[in-house]
């Protein structure tokens, strides 16, 4: 019988009446996702979603890497089917697992039986599986307390299932379930992360990318490009756009006070950012700040940048250690690119001394220097829609 992966639902399992809304979308995710790899079969049952090969010229190895991106699922493993039998049990461990099991110190068997009418219960299984291995693979001991490898069989409705050590899934919700959110993304470590975190809650992205030519290069921006395409992998395909940032922040160099650039550059993101989610449908914009990271992100900064808009702003990294951003960075394959030496529109025209505490209405009338409406709807007419590939294509 073929091999295939058996994925555990997540936090879907504590939803009460709208449990058939989550799971009809991780459904046609995993679906979506599974298509580039050939005929999959895709199904739930008792808390498990199954996603089965239909034919030899599946790519079950690319397929299996990208279970491990798709939100929604708690844990995963690749398995093997056969009959609801001792004897069909006992054989497909050996033949499936054996290579493995003989490399191994020591084992046991961990059953589940789902399938009441099986007539032996989970124990049962276990010691009669067990036996029969121990015998057949008599240098691997026994021990039920720390074994370096655990066989699993699952007596389900539909058949038995065999398989070794299940791995983590990628967590959160399926998505789409939450909603869409407009991500502001610079080419730095932090708000990818910020972006894969919000999506993970099952919230679709679009990215919004401030761009300073010729302040800021072209190389700046295609690494940009390159981290959105990075977050596909777990995103999904998105929009970037990317804002013509220049007139504004010229503007505020030229008629606004040093100390003030760049909490009016923030303040003037949030608009532009706020005026392009709207448009996307997003319901909020999503930064990657971080409490007390620089002058811009303390509590009264924040405050201040925050109070000119009017949808909801979540900062996911908000009570993180950089140390932590990095690893998750890592761990989601956008720190390498990040990392790469770029500049961000952020660092032009950086004021020696930013205010760390400033006063909105003390921010206000620095700003009543400029033409704010004429300035935003500008750079909107300046912003260039970017569609980002998908990983895998
Ligand atoms: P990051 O590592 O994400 O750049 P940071 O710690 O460098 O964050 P800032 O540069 O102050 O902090 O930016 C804070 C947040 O503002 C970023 O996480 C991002 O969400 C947003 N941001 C900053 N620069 C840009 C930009 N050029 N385009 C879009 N968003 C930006
Ligand atoms: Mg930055």
């Amino acid at each position: 019988m073929k091999e295939l992966f058996l994925l555990k639902l997540g936090e879907i399992v504590l939803k009460g009446q709208n449990r058939r809304v989550f799971e009809d979308k991780l459904k046609t995710n995993t679906r979506r996702r599974m298509s580039k790899f050939g005929q999959f079969k895709v199904t739930i049952t008792q808390s498990t979603l199954y996603v089965e090969p239909l034919n030899d010229d599946c790519d079950l190895d690319g397929a299996w890497e990208a279970c491990g991106a798709i939100f929604g699922i708690a844990s995963m493993c690749r398995c093997r089917a056969c009959e609801k039998d001792l004897d069909a049990i006992f054989k497909t461990v050996v033949e499936y697992l054996g290579d493995e099991l003989s490399m191994q110190k020591s084992f046991k068997v961990e059953s589940k039986r789902s399938d009441k009418r099986f007539p032996l219960n989970s124990i049962q299984i276990s010691q009669e599986i067990g036996g029969r291995i121990a015998e057949e693979f008599p240098n691997v001991a026994v021990d039920v307390h720390n074994p370096s490898y655990v066989v699993n069989i699952e007596v389900r409705e539909t058949a038995a299932y065999v398989h070794g050590p299940s791995v983590p899934g990628a967590g959160g919700l399926p998505t789409g379930t939450g909603g869409r959110a407009a991500v502001l993304l610079s080419g730095g470590i932090d708000s990818p992360v910020a972006g894969y975190m919000i999506a993970k809650r099952g919230v679709e992205i679009e990215c919004i990318h401030f761009f300073s030519y010729p302040y800021t290069s072209e190389r700046a921006k295609e690494k940009v490009l390159e981290l959105a395409r990075l977050m596909t992998r777990y995103c999904g395909r998105m929009t970037v756009d990317v804002v013509g940032f220049t007139k504004v922040q010229e503007a505020i160099r030229d008629n606004c006070r040093e100390e003030y650039f760049t909490i009016i550059m923030r303040r003037f993101m949030m608009r532009i950012a706020q005026a392009i989610a709207k448009d996307h449908g997003a319901k909020c914009l999503v930064t990657g700040e971080n409490l007390g990271q620089v002058a811009s992100q303390t509590m009264d900064a924040m405050a201040v940048t925050g109070a000119v808009v009017d949808i909801p702003m979540f900062h996911p990294l908000i009570g993180m250690d950089k140390e932590e951003i990095v690893t998750r960075a890592r761990k989601i394959g956008t720190l390498e690119t990040s990392i790469l030496p770029y500049e961000d529109c952020c660092t032009v025209f950086t004021p020696k001394h930013p205010k760390t505490k400033p006063i909105l209405a003390l921010v206000e009338a620095e700003e009543a220097k400029l033409d704010v409406d004429a300035l935003v709807a500008d750079a909107l007419a300046n912003t260039e829609k970017v569609a980002i590939r998908y990983y895998e294509d």
